[in-house]
């Protein structure tokens, strides 16, 4: 598998899950503790609608290592490619 890029975005408001390349992943961000974690995008892509703006779920993210609702920052990072 081929390394992930360091290079991160952060999603705009205006961004749905239909505008995201292939190669692109998604991860949420506690602001309360900084754990980051990678989300299934097309999970959430399958739940919410591909034509969803991707912010508009970030009040149901729930932070799994302090248990907060501080989840509020959901970035974009290039995933590995072929
Ligand atoms: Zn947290």
């Amino acid at each position: 598998m081929a390394k992930l890029r360091v290079y991160i975005a952060f999603v705009t408001n205006l961004e749905a899950f239909i505008d995201l390349a292939s190669y692109e992943i998604l991860f949420a961000v506690c602001t309360e503790c900084s754990r980051a974690k990678q989300i299934d995008r097309y999970e959430l892509a399958k739940k919410y609608g591909l034509y969803s703006p991707i912010n508009a779920i970030r009040p149901k993210l729930k932070c799994n290592a302090c248990d907060r609702k501080t989840v509020s920052v959901v970035g974009k990072a290039n995933g590995p490619r072929d």
